[in-house]
């Protein structure tokens, strides 16, 4: 039986992507391979939110307890080692069992499974054979791995993924990171890795912009990946994990999508919900 560290499980419509107001029962995995901390910070600039926030550890028991951030990766507990004992490492029966009791009727109907980070294509790509092949998993027919675009997948889980899409729809939402992000360009924006993703699923490219620079950011890595022959779409998406910063940008960006034939992703997820963990 396999084992996969688990950040967090829950049930909720998807707010981006292609899958926007689809139910969808989210697993959110523990690790990842960035940090993200200029999201949301002038150019350069780093966020300091996260360490003000694991000084004060001792007062959150839960993962549900921690503050929300406006700067940085808004999911910042899946992947910092600080907020690591608030992620348990569950065997796979364990999970489809709670999966179970989520879903409204108690079985896979409409919904769609999320995995997601933390970068969901790091080491859990070996445990995730082992979830699908659950017997309760049988009625699942739509996922959705919400990567940052830098994981090659392994032989042996491309292998099972080119079987399992057979009678079912997988999906890979590639939220590459664009130097605004914090992150540099050369670890970041890998299209070979997003070209070998379409190979075995329907791909798509989520940029997450929010200035004239992010968006020609965005256009010199839409070149490199058309460039290296990807041809799935592109979406942009606003920054913004609280309403305020969201609000302050979201129509800016649909102009841009509009200016630019891209697509627009919203994040339902924070005017429904105001981006609450498990939401
Ligand atoms: S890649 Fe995603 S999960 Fe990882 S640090 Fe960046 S925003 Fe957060």
């Amino acid at each position: 039986m396999s084992k996969l560290k688990i950040a967090e499980l829950f049930y909720s419509i998807q707010g981006e992507g292609r899958y926007m107001g689809v139910p969808s029962v989210f697993l959110r995995t523990f690790g990842c391979n960035f940090t993200c901390s200029g999201f949301g910070m002038p150019r350069g600039e780093m966020s300091a939110e996260r360490d003000a926030i694991a000084e004060r550890m001792v007062e959150f028991r839960d993962y549900n307890e921690l503050p929300l951030v406006s700067t940085g990766c808004d999911s910042y507990a899946s992947w910092d080692p600080r907020f690591k004992d608030l992620s348990p490492m569950l065997e796979t029966d364990a999970i489809v069992d709670r999966i179970m009791q989520i879903l409204p009727h108690r079985r896979w109907e409409d919904e769609h499974l999320v995995i997601t980070g933390g970068e969901p294509l790091l080491g859990w790509q070996r445990a995730y054979p082992n979830l699908l092949d659950h017997p309760s998993m049988h009625r699942l027919k739509e996922i959705t791995f919400e990567t940052n675009g830098t994981q090659p997948l392994s032989p042996e889980f491309k292998e099972y993924l080119l079987k399992w899409r057979a009678q079912r729809e997988i999906t890979f939402s590639v939220s590459a990171k664009l130097p605004g992000s914090g992150e540099q360009w050369s670890e970041a924006i890998l299209p070979e890795v997003v070209c070998e993703y379409e190979q075995v699923g329907y791909t798509y490219l989520k940029l997450v912009v929010a200035t004239e620079q992010d968006l020609a950011d965005a256009e010199q890595a839409v070149l490199e990946y058309r460039t290296a022959g990807f041809t799935g779409p592109v979406y942009v998406m606003p920054v913004g994990g609280v309403e305020r910063v969201y609000t302050l940008n979201n129509r800016a960006v649909a102009e841009m999508a509009m200016r630019k034939g891209w697509r627009y992703s919203d994040r339902l997820q924070v005017p429904l919900f105001k981006n609450e963990w498990g939401t």
